[in-house]
């Protein structure tokens, strides 16, 4: 169990060490790339800028002179004559508001610079937002309207040609710095474009790196599962080896004491004089005899099973009446004393079975109905057709079978936990029989029990009507 969870826990962690790892590196492709696109996109709109300089009459700003002159010119008077400085502060704000306003509206740029981007194949929707960062009305004594601490170490920045890619590109992409000025105004702007597509537009590059990615962890984590259950199947498998030759060990052991026992006796000089010890002696010889070779013959038969099909030797029988005589014999056997009530709905039923195994089958439920009971065994049996089907109830009111054990008491060799103390003997093969013979005759068998309560097993045999 130690081993198991050690295992289990190493793996979980290389997992968890192997997907963080991916993250990591899918999170510097991401940032990369966002870089490359900033990048790539600058490097466009420097070239764009370009093109428009040399290839166009304007720049695209025409009509924001136009307006911003005839606007100058008659705040530019008012604005030196303000005394009061609320008042003034007030005015420089609406001013600024205004050139804001008419950059950001009345320009034509970003329809030439989209223009190009789409004539070159390139992502041509883009945001754009003009920011205003010195803004200065020139009079007798020039007024500063604004001036951003950005703007100024920007301004240092550019200077000393210092502008790191990484610092445009971590939002908006920078494409230009602008001058304009006239006689009564100075102001300095920055153009910027941004992509609403961008994430989509790097996804796609990033899409292939991403799927592989995620392809790999998938296969690894499903090698690792199929690895685990297999690692863990093959030690259940050898645990139940190791159990079966143990119980099977104890299981031929019994009666060959007995039989050894019993010739010993039989040279017994006072028992050679007595007939009737003698005829006990050979009919207990004779009995363990047959469970021996009963014990081996299921052993044979089963490892027999695993290398050809199940032949069935079918003939048409009365159901209810096979019944009572299988249940009869059972008694007549030993039966331990059981107290069986039978309870049928099948008069006249007839149905096609091979007998020996439809036998060995009912007798497998029964015998551990009586086996795995701490008290009187009582036995209640049930037989019905439902859908097509034959249907054989045997219930105990045994000790029960735990949920976890349930699902595997058909396995082969499979013994409940109660059942590897030599408490309750046996091989784990009489449940495995049940099923198989269940299933060669195209049904299958079902349990239902309850720990301490008892245990139901259901045989279900589809028929045609006879
Ligand atoms: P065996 O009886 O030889 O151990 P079986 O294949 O007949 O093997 O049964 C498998 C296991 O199922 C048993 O070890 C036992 O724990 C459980 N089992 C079978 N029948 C019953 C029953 N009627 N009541 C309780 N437990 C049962």
């Amino acid at each position: 169990m130690k081993k198991r969870n050690t295992v289990q826990l190493l793996g979980i962690i290389s997992i968890i060490i192997l997907v963080s790892v991916q993250v990591f590196i899918i999170r510097g492709i991401w940032k990369q790339k966002d870089e490359m696109f900033g990048l790539r996109y600058t490097m466009r709109s420097q070239e764009a800028i370009s093109f428009i300089n040399r290839r166009m009459p304007t720049d695209g700003f025409d009509t924001v002179r136009l307006l911003l002159k005839d606007y100058s010119e008659k705040v530019n008077s008012e604005i030196h004559a303000i005394k009061d400085s609320n008042e003034l502060e007030a005015r420089k704000k609406e001013i600024l508001d205004y050139f804001t306003g008419v950059v950001n509206k009345e320009q034509d740029f970003s329809g030439m610079l989209s223009a190009y981007f789409e004539r070159r194949g390139f992502e041509k929707n883009f945001n754009y937002s003009i920011v205003i960062n010195n803004l200065e009305m020139i009079g007798n004594d020039t007024i500063d309207v604004y001036q951003s601490k950005e703007f100024s170490n920007r301004q240092s920045t550019m200077r000393s040609g210092r502008t790191s890619a990484s610092e445009i590109s971590r939002s908006k992409i920078l494409v230009n710095w602008f001058r304009m000025e006239d006689n009564n105004y100075r102001f300095f702007f920055e153009y910027f474009i941004d992509f609403s597509d961008k994430q989509k537009l790097i996804l796609k590059e990033t899409s292939v790196s991403l799927l592989m990615s995620i392809f790999s962890i998938m296969v690894v984590v499903i090698l690792f599962m199929i690895t685990y259950r297999n690692l863990m199947e093959e030690k259940r498998l050898s645990n139940l080896k190791t159990d079966f030759i143990n119980n099977m060990t104890h299981e031929l052991k019994t009666p060959l004491s007995t039989i050894t026992v019993a010739g010993k006796t039989l040279e017994m000089v006072q028992i050679r004089t007595n007939e009737e010890k003698i005829l006990e002696t050979a009919k207990l010889i004779g009995k363990q005899s047959i469970h021996l070779n009963q014990l081996i013959n299921m052993i044979l038969e089963i490892s027999m099973w695993e290398r050809t099909q199940f032949q069935l030797d079918k003939k048409t029988i009365e159901i209810e009446e096979f019944m009572h005589d299988i249940v009869e014999s059972f008694k007549s056997g030993g039966g331990n004393g059981a107290s069986i009530n039978q309870k049928y709905n099948l008069s006249g039923e007839k149905i096609d079975i091979d007998v020996v195994y439809f036998t060995a089958m009912i007798n497998n439920l029964l015998s551990n109905a009586v086996k795995y009971s701490d008290k009187e065994p009582v036995i209640d049996i049930e037989g019905f057709t439902s859908d097509n089907s034959l249907c054989i109830k045997v219930a105990d009111n045994g000790i029960g079978i735990n949920r976890s054990d349930q699902k595997h008491i058909f396995d082969k060799f499979y013994r409940a936990s109660t059942g590897n103390i030599h408490k309750f003997k046996g091989l784990g093969l009489g449940l495995y029989y049940v099923k198989r013979i269940a299933e060669a005759h195209g049904g299958d068998v079902s349990v239902s029990s309850k720990p301490a309560k008892g245990s139901t097993f259901t045989i279900t045999i589809p028929y045609k009507l006879k």
